[in-house]
């Protein structure tokens, strides 16, 4: 046998000294929970001795109010869970004595053996060596900053968990008057308080306490009552929860639905405010989305009807166009997409569209939505059919300039030499041939009004209102020729214009012409005048001719676009080009079978 080691005999013995000194209250029951051992320190501490308590079961022991938790945590101990816990014991004298029971066990033939430490409670003395071990044990069971106070807000234990959370440590708290409580909170804490000593129990209460170093943070305490053995309260026991953590995330979450709140407002805001309509189309329900209110503005369509039916804008597209829309609108695209297409208003206004349209996917590649964006392009539209006529001007005009002289010139001669002819040999054909080359003379001419610089023109001051009175006397004839009846609707107001006579004369005379010749037998002309508040004059020559169609009208003031049999499709060309040299505009509407009105602004001298 090893000289070292101890026999049993001996370790048996060794362990029995170990219960004899040791402070902790040792405890052990048989299978019935009867008391089969108490150490010295038990005895001690209840007052009895073994002997005298041997056998008895051990909750007779146990304070009445205390009974049911014991048995409680004695059932536990069956499953081989033990929390611990504090119970009453009877003593000799028939006070209590609080035990705080730290550790137990079921044993392999079935004996509760159990470990207990005093807890003495003294108000006068805080620091008492219990209310230590009481803090070590208990509390250091729970990660959460716990505290007991007595009545007087003096502190008689705090675990570590507080210590590190708080900064204080223990040595310096105890018995000292609680610090953590923020002065604007005193009064709250004063009043949990109360309501603790009056017997409620205060749970999860949400407020602020204070750091050593003056940080406040939120937390949330729970706040439970100490008795004495008579059941007076002598002290609170709190647990502190730092929120600090919950709360942060809980305003990162607030700012972050904050966030998303304002950004839909801004998104809504754009799609409501912006000209543009935007749009967006569920494919597989055949159903719109969304369509931003402007769609109201532009189309003067109701919105809710588009909701409800999707292929009700094609009731609003122009005829010509319906086709080429039902192919973009109706097939699936893959890649961003773009049309231009004609609308008809609720109001009858026609408006020129551009639709963009691109594909939104879901996640394996499928296009489940349109996203559309249309915008009224009708000012750019128009703007755009400016320019191509002024360019086809611009490029007749240095034609013309060129041609009219080179056809000019032989001209003069061709004309002579026939007219020498003509009195030489008397030939019946002379006279329409004279005509015929009157008639390209009188064209020729048109075209170098055309091409004659800006700078040749003799610029003065005139009133419209005498150029247009001969101009309608000159008229008169063929008027009357025609059962046509040419009526004046003029202002009283000067209407001085600074301008080329002859130029704006044939301006005139190309209108009324135009008109009467639209008249086929009996009709009137009404020529208006009228000082617009721009600054400007309007000369209105309106007739209830045969009208133009709406096509046409887009391509009046194309050169050689008539739609007469000996039309040169070059009159209203030529008007054109002048008033936009008298830095005037020139406007037609028309309705086909009803009439045409030109509108020409001047602008104003004063
Ligand atoms: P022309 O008179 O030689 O045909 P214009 O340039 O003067 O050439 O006119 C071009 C075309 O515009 C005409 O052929 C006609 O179709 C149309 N037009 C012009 N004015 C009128 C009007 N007042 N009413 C109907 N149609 C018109
Ligand atoms: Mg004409």
């Amino acid at each position: 046998m090893n000289k070292l080691s101890m026999n049993t005999k001996e370790i048996e013995l060794t362990a029995k000294w170990f219960t004899t000194v040791t402070n902790d209250l040792l405890l052990l029951l048989n299978q019935e929970g009867q008391i089969e051992y108490i150490n010295p320190s038990f005895e001690r501490a209840v007052q009895y001795s073994l002997s005298e308590i041997k056998n008895k079961s051990y909750l007779t022991l146990v304070h009445d109010q205390d009974r049911e938790h014991t048995l409680e945590h004695m059932e536990l101990l069956k499953k081989d869970q033990f929390i611990p816990f504090i119970n009453r014991h009877k003593r000799k004298d028939g006070t209590y004595y609080r035990l705080h029971w730290v550790m137990a066990a079921i044993s392999e033939s079935g004996y509760t053996q159990a470990v207990a430490r005093p807890i003495e409670y003294s108000n006068n003395d805080g620091k008492a060596i219990s209310a230590r071990t009481w803090y070590n044990s208990f509390y250091d069971y729970s990660g959460e900053a716990a505290h007991m106070f007595d009545l007087e807000g003096r502190v008689i234990a705090v675990n570590t968990a507080f210590e590190k959370l708080f900064g204080w440590t223990a040595e310096e708290m105890v018995g000292e008057i609680l610090q953590i409580i923020p002065p604007d909170r005193q009064y709250e804490f004063d009043q949990a308080k109360e309501q603790v000593l009056n017997g409620s129990r205060i749970v999860n209460f949400q407020t602020f306490r204070m750091k050593k170093d003056g940080t406040v943070f939120p937390v949330s305490v729970t706040y439970s009552k100490i008795c004495d053995d008579e059941g007076k309260i002598v002290a609170l026991s709190a647990i502190v929860k730092d929120l600090t953590e919950l709360v942060n995330t809980q305003k990162i979450l607030e700012q972050q639905s904050e966030f998303m709140i304002e950004q839909e407002k801004l998104l809504h805001n754009i799609s409501d405010n912006i000209n543009e309509i935007v749009g967006l189309y569920d494919i597989q329900m055949g159903k719109y989305l969304y369509i931003s209110p402007s769609y109201e503005r532009v189309w003067g369509s109701d919105l809710q009807e588009l909701y409800k039916d999707s292929n009700a804008i094609f009731d609003t597209i122009y005829a010509e166009d319906i086709h080429k829309a039902r192919v973009f609108f109706q097939t699936p695209c893959d890649s961003a997409k773009e049309l231009e297409y004609r609308i008809v208003t609720n109001s009858g206004e026609v408006k020129w569209m551009r639709t963009k349209m691109t594909p939104v996917k879901d996640n394996d590649g499928t296009v489940i939505r349109h996203l559309s964006i249309s915008q009224d392009i009708s000012t750019l539209k128009e703007t755009e059919q400016l320019i191509k006529k002024s360019d086809k001007l611009g490029v007749v005009g240095q034609l013309a300039a060129g041609i009219a002289h080179e056809i000019r010139n032989p001209l003069t001669a061709v004309k002579g030499f026939l007219q020498l002819l003509n009195q030489e040999t008397k030939t019946k054909y002379a006279d329409i041939i004279l005509t015929e080359l009157e008639r390209i003379e009188f064209i020729m001419n048109e075209f170098l009004m055309l091409a004659k610089p800006h700078e040749e023109m003799k610029m003065e001051e005139k009133s419209v209102t005498d150029v247009l009175k001969e101009v309608i006397t000159f008229m008169s004839p063929e008027a009357i020729l025609n059962q046509v009846e040419i009526i004046t609707e003029f202002t009283d107001k000067p209407l001085m214009v600074i301008c080329e006579e002859k130029q704006l004369k044939q301006v005139f005379i190309n209108l009324i012409k135009n008109a009467i010749e639209a008249i086929s037998s009996g009709g009137q002309i009404v020529v208006r005048t009228m000082i617009k508040s721009n600054g400007f004059i309007c000369i209105e020559v309106e007739d209830n001719g045969v009208g133009i169609s709406k096509e046409r009208v887009e391509r009046l003031g194309e050169p050689f676009y008539s739609s007469k049999e000996k039309g040169t499709g070059l009159g209203l060309m030529v008007s054109f080009k002048i008033i936009e040299n008298h830095n005037g505009t020139v406007e037609i509407s028309s309705e086909e079978g009803h009439g045409t009105t030109v509108k020409i602004l001047l602008p104003i001298v004063k």
